[in-house]
């Protein structure tokens, strides 16, 4: 018998994967989650029934949640990475060499240590000796914070559950007073395509908008994802992301990225007109 893992996109829409094994389904004491084998996508997870990441095209979110903001201040040395339990971002983040520290403040245990065991892939540097993971909430482990970060990026789930409050004014306000001047804050901007999640993309970029003077959004294609056409949220007290990049700094890096580059960077903030026009409204 066929089996298939089906989740849904909208009320009238339903994305399906077929699937040769549902390896692992547990409830943790936050959300529930199911680690699958497939064909096309390799393993994958979910919470709540919601795709997170697969092998093939976790690249395509890791890449842009973080080299994006690395290029615009390549002098970053502090970074904290909200959600994210995969550890695909944090992953990205330890090929910067000059990066001197990373913590991850995930709000279940249990998502990281299942990540370890079937996702190498992306939890493969959670042990780097510049990380520091800490399993409490983000929002409380950011409140009070002054000055800690020049990065903050913001890998949550959608703003239902556990990861609800990191889509709130006050936890922005909280990032703010956590980023140096010329910090950067990135977060999950959601699809700006259903109307379900654009309502909600538009929601948490209103807020931003309201504490940080720069504040602009960049997208990326992302095929598991709800229309597979995703956003971040790219926030700054200081630094623009197109003024302020100067590729031949981030070149010389010298790190292969499958996904960004830096044409891409500066063609990622031209938006469509209805993203544009949603963006105003
Ligand atoms: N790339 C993914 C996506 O957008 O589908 C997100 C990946 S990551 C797995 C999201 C993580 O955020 C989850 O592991 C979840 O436990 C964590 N999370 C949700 N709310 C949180 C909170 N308030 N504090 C810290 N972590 C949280």
């Amino acid at each position: 018998m066929e089996l298939w893992y089906t989740e849904k996109h909208t009320d009238t829409v339903d994305f399906s994967i077929k699937v040769k094994k549902h390896i692992y389904s547990e409830e943790s004491p936050f959300q529930t989650i199911d680690f699958f084998e497939s064909e096309e996508f390799g393993t994958f997870f979910t919470l709540d029934g919601l795709m997170m990441v697969n092998e093939k095209d976790e690249f395509v979110y890791h890449d842009m949640i973080t080299h994006v903001a690395m290029a615009t201040n390549p002098s970053i040395k502090r970074v904290l990475v909200i959600g994210g339990g995969d550890g695909g971002t944090v992953r990205e983040l330890t090929r910067y060499k000059h990066l001197e520290k990373i913590d991850m403040v995930e709000i279940d245990e249990m998502v990281v240590r299942a990540c370890e065991k079937y996702l190498p892939i992306t939890a493969c540097k959670l042990h780097d000796p510049r990380v520091s993971l800490y399993f409490e909430d983000g929002l409380a482990f950011i409140h009070g914070k002054v000055n800690e970060y020049d990065l903050i990026l913001v890998d949550s789930t959608d703003p239902i559950g556990p990861g609800e409050g990191l889509f709130s004014e006050a936890f922005y306000k909280d990032c703010y007073t956590a980023l140096a001047d010329n910090g950067i804050l990135i977060n999950q901007h959601e699809s700006p395509y259903y109307p379900n999640y654009a309502r909600e993309m538009k929601r948490s970029h209103s807020k931003i908008e309201k504490i940080f003077p720069i504040s602009k959004v960049y997208q990326f294609h992302m095929p598991t994802y709800p229309s597979g056409h995703w956003l971040f949220g790219f926030a700054s007290k200081t630094l623009d992301p197109i003024a302020d990049f100067d590729p031949k700094a981030w070149e010389a890096f010298g790190l292969e990225t499958k996904y960004y580059n830096t044409e891409l960077h500066t063609g990622c903030f031209a938006l469509p007109t209805f993203v544009k026009k949603l963006l105003k409204e």
